[in-house]
């Protein structure tokens, strides 16, 4: 009965804020540096000067009006869980099981972040629920940009 294993793997399961997560280190690039490594304070998204919009994932030209004047731009790190999933399978030896969510951002609702939920329990999640950035230490610098529940 695999639906009553899959209850029992996911049953009390508590996603936690890791100490740190050196398995994914992105290439680093000038391009997106602002996004991976910052102060670990900020969540800053590539915005684009002439229209005001947010182009996520990064690249030199706004995707909504194609101008290349644009630059990062600090955020709140507010949002909203747009989809999450658990994944139990560790491909990578040792990896506790973990919940890749989507975020929308509060500034631009058509802004869909990939990230991981964290501080939350398993039957808490809801989509609709307000959440907020807390950054994870990375390898080599990188802050990644993980989200929790707005208490
Ligand atoms: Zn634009």
């Amino acid at each position: 009965m695999s639906a009553a294993r899959s209850e029992s793997v996911l049953e009390g399961l508590r996603f936690a804020i890791p100490d740190s997560f050196p398995s994914f280190t992105p290439i680093q690039s000038p391009d997106t540096d602002f996004y991976w490594r910052g102060d670990g304070t900020a969540l800053r998204m590539l915005t684009c000067n002439a229209c005001g919009k947010i182009t996520h994932p990064p690249g030199p030209v706004c995707g909504y009006c194609y101008s290349r004047d644009v630059a990062p731009k600090q955020v709140s790190g507010r949002g909203t869980l747009y989809a999450w999933t658990v994944n139990v399978q560790p491909f990578v030896p040792g990896l506790d099981p973990y919940c890749p969510a989507m975020v929308t951002l509060d500034e631009q609702d058509d802004v869909k972040i990939t990230t991981q939920l964290v501080d939350v329990n398993n039957d808490e999640i809801e989509v609709g629920m307000p959440v907020e950035v807390v950054f994870v230490n990375g390898s080599d610098g990188v802050k990644l940009p993980f989200f929790r529940p707005v208490r």
